[in-house]
């Protein structure tokens, strides 16, 4: 809770730096600077007296509320872990996943494949494009690195989305402004709803797609 210091003689102390922190050379910590009338301000060095550093080179950032590193050895290093991150969660993913075979997903899991680096921000209609695409990235795996790219075992499987209107929500707001009694004159609120659903499925291409981590869809690369 914040409380006001009115009146209050205040003893104004550095911070204590944390690790990948040191103190702002400017305000020396606290975080206040004093003008000419002797009124305190915030100093705009720092964040609350610390400038934070850089994990790897241990060099201030060079902008504040800035968390990157300008040095491109640090940039790497960051790259690395971050793919390090990344293969670990998915590892974990895929060892707690559903695995289901390409012919025995239903549709409403494969509407759209994922998988990252592949298709549009890795989203892949099906099995063939998710082929061609494969046989891309590998040819210029080949030309680049001269060796094969690795075969995926599995994409993951999506869940969709598309627009749909709540006639309660609806009917709230309409009558937010209106007397107190008027949300519940309201009648056949259902038969609003029936009219919403039809209306939303004459809508198309709100369809929107995520990926759905609980399964996990091996790839058949027999028929590659
Ligand atoms: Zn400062
Ligand atoms: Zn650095």
């Amino acid at each position: 809770m914040l409380t006001s210091v009115k009146d209050k003689k205040i003893e104004l102390l550095p911070q204590v730096p944390k690790e990948n922190q040191k103190l702002c050379d400017i305000c020396e910590g606290v975080g206040w600077l004093q003008d000419d009338r002797g009124y305190i301000e915030l100093c705009r060095n720092c964040s609350n007296g610390m400038i934070e550093c850089c994990p790897h080179c241990g060099k201030p950032y060079s902008k504040r509320y800035y968390h990157h590193c300008d040095n491109e050895e640090c940039q790497r290093i960051e790259r690395f872990e971050r793919e390090k991150r990344y293969q670990e969660q998915e590892k974990q993913r895929f060892e707690k996943a559903i695995k289901i075979g390409y012919n025995d997903a239903d549709e409403d899991k494969t509407g759209m494949l994922y998988i990252e680096g592949y298709g549009n921000d890795g989203y892949i209609a099906d099995l063939d494009e998710f082929f061609e695409c494969h046989y891309d990235r590998n040819q210029e795996n080949l030309e680049v690195y001269g060796e094969p790219l690795e075969r995926p075992e599995y994409v993951w499987a999506t869940s969709c989305s598309k627009i749909y209107l709540n006639a309660d929500s609806i009917l709230e707001q309409a009558t937010d402004d209106l007397h107190e009694d008027a949300r519940d004159r309201i009648v056949d609120e259902d038969e609003l709803q029936r009219f919403l659903d039809k209306w939303c499925k004459k809508q198309t291409g709100t369809e929107t797609y995520y990926p759905d981590y609980r399964y996990a869809i091996l790839i058949p690369w027999d028929r590659y």
